[in-house]
């Protein structure tokens, strides 16, 4: 889709069961008796955002990684290499990866493990944004199990691209990255979580990030067990709704279970909802 002179892609990796302990399956069916029965596993969708500004190639996270490795049993997987491909890009092409928060399903794409068992950064020329007080939280929990599906850090593959100064630690509650791409520290779901505004020619759009994983969320204010600060995750996610309905930004959702983006209207009850966009 078009936003201005932005052309922007959601590239899906597909849709996953993924368990407190960390493992991951393939999601084949639509239901979760399980997550209904209280098991500790959710089907989420992973859904990386693409943005492309003139000549550069911008993503927005990067993926579960599924199948990346050369050691991997799951070839001929939808991962981000073969999403890129669909679009004429190949890994190299890309010039900026912008991670929300360096949970595991949202970072584990940044790298892979190649025939000869080393670490490499899965876009070689790009350099790799992070909060740096998202660094320093992971490295303090990096012991510690995950309590919650999808919510752990796994840095072991991280490090390597750290020690190839590859990532740049941001400091700022708001950064350019490039001209009308800004990233905001919001905090909440991680102390370095940040959420990405892009506006171009008059429009707009929005990653949320984990602040607004699906359209499901959009309307539930509860607190959210998987939040670091659950209070602070609940007031950025009110302000960033009015923002977005102000500015009818394009919401861009990693966790929809399909690939989901659309403006907000309110419906009788003052409730938001998620429109379809025409043209796009
Ligand atoms: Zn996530």
């Amino acid at each position: 889709m078009k936003i201005g002179s932005l052309n922007i892609e959601l590239l899906s990796e597909g849709k996953f069961e993924i368990f407190n302990d960390g493992h991951i399956n393939r999601s084949l069916g639509e239901a979760n008796p399980a997550e209904s029965a209280g098991s500790h596993s959710a089907i989420t969708g992973i859904n990386p955002v693409l943005v492309q500004q003139d000549e550069n190639n911008i993503l927005l996270d990067a993926g579960l990684g599924w199948g990346l490795d050369a050691g991997s049993s799951y070839t001929g997987v939808s991962n981000v290499r073969t999403n890129l491909a669909i679009f004429g890009l190949s890994p190299e092409d890309i010039t900026h990866v912008i991670l929300s928060h360096l949970h595991y399903d949202h970072a584990l794409g940044c790298s892979f493990t190649d025939r000869d068992s080393v670490t490499r950064a899965t876009f070689p020329n790009a350099t790799y944004y992070l909060h740096k007080e998202e660094w320093a939280y992971a490295l303090s929990t990096a012991t510690g199990s995950p309590s919650l599906p999808g919510a752990g850090y796994q840095l072991d593959e991280f490090y390597r691209l750290m020690a190839d100064r590859r990532v740049q630690l941001l400091s700022g509650e708001t950064t350019d990255v490039l001209e009308g791409i800004t990233l905001v520290q919001t905090g909440g779901h991680t102390p370095g979580h940040h959420i990405v505004f892009m506006q171009s020619e008059g429009e707009h759009a929005c990653y949320p990030g984990e602040l607004i994983p699906s359209s499901l969320r959009l309307n539930h204010y509860d607190t959210h067990r998987f939040d670091y600060d659950p209070i602070q995750a609940k007031q950025e996610k009110i302000r960033l709704l009015r923002k977005v309905y102000q500015e009818q930004a394009i919401l861009l959702f990693y966790h929809s279970r399909h690939a989901q983006s659309g403006r907000l209207i309110k419906d009788r009850d003052k409730q938001y909802v998620l429109t379809n966009i025409p043209g796009h």
